[in-house]
């Protein structure tokens, strides 16, 4: 279990220091800002809807490892999902986090970020971009939310 930890750790560790899809997207068609005050991570999602599809996401913004790495994590996991399938990872991803249920769709990747329910005042962190993102698909205009 424990070499199984020090790989999720890696794979944080890689996303933090080389975020993925980091940057402005232009066009995007939505955008949203997630601010979480506990730790001080900032992140804005950027979103480009093709129809009912993801057709790209990206991030911004400064925070802790956890935060940026959940950020770069998720914009590599929604990219070319229905929005329905996109709502349904988010569900499941905030489901994890909580221990709410074990019964969502499969997180792939992204259960390298299951250690972080362990420590709940990191659990902010890791579900910042999300809550972003959930805003963006929902407000489709440039919304703010706070973890808090
Ligand atoms: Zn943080």
């Amino acid at each position: 279990m424990s070499d199984l930890r020090d790989l999720y750790q890696q794979v944080i560790l890689d996303h933090y220091r080389s975020p993925r899809n980091f940057g402005a997207l232009d066009p995007a068609t939505a955008c949203a800002e997630g601010y979480n005050p506990l730790c001080g991570d900032k992140v804005k999602i950027y979103l480009r809807m093709d129809g009912d599809r993801v057709d790209g996401a990206t991030f911004e913004g400064v925070g802790c490892a956890i935060s940026t790495a959940s950020a770069s994590l998720m914009t590599e996991a929604v990219r070319g999902l229905h929005r329905s399938e996109a709502e349904a990872l988010l569900a499941s991803f905030l489901a994890l986090m909580t221990g709410e249920g074990e019964d969502g769709v499969p997180l792939g990747k992204l259960e390298v970020l299951s250690g972080v329910k362990d420590y709940p005042v990191r659990i902010k962190c890791a579900t910042l971009a999300w809550h972003a993102l959930r805003a963006a698909m929902e407000g489709g205009d440039t919304e703010t939310v706070t973890t808090e």
